[in-house]
Parts: structure tokens; C-alpha cells; sequence
């Protein structure tokens, strides 16, 4: 028999007991302050006692200061398991903290108590995170009852505040600790597809802006008297369709394969139809190719609006919502997606992607501070749904892929 499939035989043997950390991770929602939480701390406590029981070393608690939080603080743990040779570490990062649980009307039952129905567990957070946190701690627990030593040292990262921007998380850790070094593989599964094969390398910048036109109101049978606003923005959102065109690269990587520019939200102007607009506000969500910078995107759009403001007599105010650059993104040939690939193919036969996506992943952290991650994991997208659920094969096979690539040499 070999290490791969004494660790799997192994893996499938934790079935019951992973279904059942499960339901306890469950039963300690981790809601962020601003969410109206009491924070990570109680699950914190209790994955600590977990890591201590099964054999993990350096277990090291980070916390970032929160007076929000009843504790004064956000911990972030770190634990890690010795290999053979120390020259890099095997990394899974997963998040304690889930979001809250919304309508509970729409629940079929308790959300923080986590029931089985079909091969699924439901509940809120079974899925995202903790079916590959639960995936990541049990792959590590087999090679230690197997006896097998990986390759290199295995680490798990279990961090605070993903789902309200990382400050009190990751990016407290990476600036806290030099936990990381840029020889690591670092695996962050927490977005993915059905079939396990999207690895996320690559994001897009996210630029949005807000748009306010200012015309002149006046009545709806005599446009003559006034300047109609909406109109004049109506030929704006056509003017900056033309960005497409501007910024023309497209990347396979990416699906859209292009940068995208488009007009969302539209606030109500004139209540009645008989009105000319006098004043009028929409705004555009733009995702830039990494190949784009921001400021170049912003003078186009500048260059837009004095056009329109020119030909219509009216003034156009534009403001920056949220401005976001990519990080740089992870090779598709980087060492953790080749070994992601290999693992997937081995474990669940499917050919893995390495793909960008429009926006704001928790793996840009990293990316930022110039360590490559890749996102990966098999899940059917139910986060932050009500009646969230994990494939319990799912959370088996994941562990499978973890292991797999532990064993990678
Ligand atoms: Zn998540």
C-alpha cells in the first residue's frame, strides 16, 4: 500500500468524526462585531484544543486589537506540522468567521444547528469555510496517525475577519508575523466550482464610480427651458461604452476575457412623468485586466464627461466609490497550481484551471505581499445562502487533494 493510499483509507475512516466537528464549528457562529457578532474567539478556543490534541506544533495565536469585539481582540491562529525537510511550508488557509445567517424564515431549521440530509451537512458556515478547514486539519491528522511524514512542513492558517475586508485576519497577520515565505505553497480554499476545477490565480481591479449629472429642471412640455439631465447622462453611459474599445487586451485566463465597464445602479430622479430631470445619478462597476492601471481608465472617463458636459450645458460630477488594484497574480505555472492540478486529476479525475476572476479574493493578501496563493476547492456555491450546504464527499475529497499535494514531492 502506498503513503497516498493509507493517508485516503485513513481519511475515509474520519468520516463521522469530520461530520461531527462539523456540527460543533456550527454551534459557535463566529459573526464579525460589525455584523452584530460576538467575534472568533469561542471557535478559536475551541479549534486551539483540536490542533494541541492531534499532534500539531508551533501553535501560535494572533490577535488583532478590536475594541468592537467583547474579547478587545480578532484571533488568528497559526499551527503547523513538521516534515522532512523544513526548506518551505505547505499552507491552508481557511477563515473561522462566517456571515450571519439573514431571513430565518427562509431556514429549513436551526442554521447554528447543523443537520445531514442526503450527503450534505447543512447549516451556516458548512461550506464556507469549514468544509476545507475541516478538510485541512483531518489531512493533517492522517499523516500523523499513519506515522507518514510529508515532505516539507504542513501549516494551517485559521484566521478572523474574512468576511468584512481581512483587516483583523490575514492582513494583520502578514503584517504582524513573517509567518510566510515566498518559497510556501499556499492554498486558500474558499471559492471554487462544482466539479473542483477552477483555481483562482488572478483577480481584476475593481474600479466603481458614481456619476451626478446637474441640468435644470423645467416642465415636461417645454425641454426648451431647461436641460435635461437624464438625457445628457443617458448619452454618457453610451460615451463610456467606448472604454471597451479604449482597453481593447484580452486574457484567456479570465472569463470574461476582457475588461469590463458598465453602467449598474440608477438612483430615481423626477417622481412624475412630466418632468425634465434636473439632476441625475448613476454609477458603473468596472473590472480592469491586471495589464490596466487605474489612473488610465480614470482620465478616459474624465475625457467622457467634459465631452458630454460640453455638448449638453451640463456639469457632471465624477466620484471614485471604490478603487481597488489587482494584485499581481500567481503563475498558472507556479508550483501550488501544478500541484493543486496533479492532486485533482488524482483524486476527483478532473482537469484543473487556473483562471482569474473580476474581484476581490482574501488570496490577494498574499499576492500583495508577494506570496503565491491559489484559491481552490469542489463546492456547489452556497455560501452566504440560506440553507447552506457541504457535499460530505466534498469535505472528503478536498482532504484527499490536501493530502495529495502534501505528499507531492
Ligand atoms: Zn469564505
Amino acid at each position: 500500500m502506498t503513503s497516498l493510499e493509507k493517508i485516503i483509507r485513513r481519511i475515509d475512516s474520519y468520516r463521522d468524526a469530520m461530520i461531527n466537528m462539523q456540527v460543533k464549528l456550527c454551534a459557535l457562529p463566529a459573526i464579525a462585531p460589525s455584523n452584530g457578532g460576538q467575534g472568533e474567539v469561542k471557535k478559536a478556543a475551541f479549534l486551539l484544543s483540536f490542533l494541541q490534541e492531534n499532534g500539531f506544533s508551533d501553535i501560535q495565536t494572533i490577535k488583532a486589537p478590536d475594541m468592537d469585539s467583547p474579547d478587545g481582540y480578532r484571533p488568528s491562529i497559526l499551527a503547523h506540522f513538521p516534515g522532512k525537510n523544513s526548506v518551505k511550508t505547505i499552507w491552508v488557509m481557511t477563515h473561522m468567521d462566517v456571515v450571519p445567517p439573514g431571513e430565518l424564515a427562509q431556514w429549513r431549521g436551526d442554521p447554528y444547528k447543523a443537520w445531514i440530509e442526503g450527503g450534505k451537512i447543512y447549516g451556516r458556515g458548512v461550506e464556507d469555510n469549514q468544509q476545507d478547514m475541516v478538510a485541512s486539519l483531518f489531512a493533517i491528522k492522517a499523516f500523523r496517525e499513519e506515522g507518514i511524514k510529508p515532505n516539507y512542513r504542513l501549516a494551517v492558517a485559521l484566521v478572523s475577519d474574512e468576511e468584512t475586508g481581512n483587516i483583523k485576519g490575514i492582513d494583520y497577520v502578514l503584517k504582524t508575523t513573517e509567518a510566510f515565505s515566498p518559497r510556501d505553497m499556499i492554498i486558500v480554499p474558499d471559492a471554487g466550482n462544482e466539479k473542483g476545477t477552477l483555481i483562482e490565480v488572478a483577480e481584476k481591479s475593481i474600479l466603481w464610480l458614481k456619476f451626478k449629472t446637474v441640468g435644470r429642471q423645467a416642465h415636461g412640455s417645454t425641454p426648451n427651458k431647461g436641460i435635461n439631465s437624464f438625457k445628457a447622462a443617458g448619452f454618457l453611459t453610451v460615451e463610456l461604452d467606448r472604454l471597451y474599445k479604449k482597453f481593447p487586451l484580452r486574457d484567456r485566463l479570465f472569463e470574461p476575457p476582457v475588461s469590463t465597464f458598465e453602467p449598474t445602479k440608477k438612483e430615481a430622479n423626477v417622481p412624475n412623468i412630466n418632468t425634465i430631470p434636473g439632476e441625475d445619478v448613476f454609477y458603473m462597476d468596472c473590472r480592469l485586466l491586471p495589464q490596466y492601471a487605474i489612473p488610465a481608465v480614470e482620465k478616459e472617463v474624465h475625457r467622457a464627461v467634459r465631452k458630454i458636459e460640453a455638448r449638453f450645458g451640463v456639469s457632471i460630477e465624477m466620484e471614485v466609490k471604490q478603487a481597488a488594484a489587482a494584485a499581481p497574480p500567481t503563475s498558472a505555472r507556479a508550483p501550488v497550481v501544478m500541484a493543486l492540478k496533479r492532486a485533482i486529476k488524482e483524486v476527483y479525475d478532473e482537469s484543473g484551471r487556473p483562471r482569474g476572476i473580476g474581484g476581490g479574493t482574501v488570496a490577494a493578501f498574499f499576492r500583495h505581499a508577494g506570496f503565491p496563493a491559489a484559491v481552490w476547492s469542489k463546492v456547489d456555491e452556497t455560501a452566504h445562502q440560506p440553507n447552506e450546504y457541504c457535499h460530505i464527499d466534498n469535505m472528503l475529497g478536498d482532504a484527499k487533494v490536501f493530502a495529495h499535494v502534501f505528499l507531492q514531492e
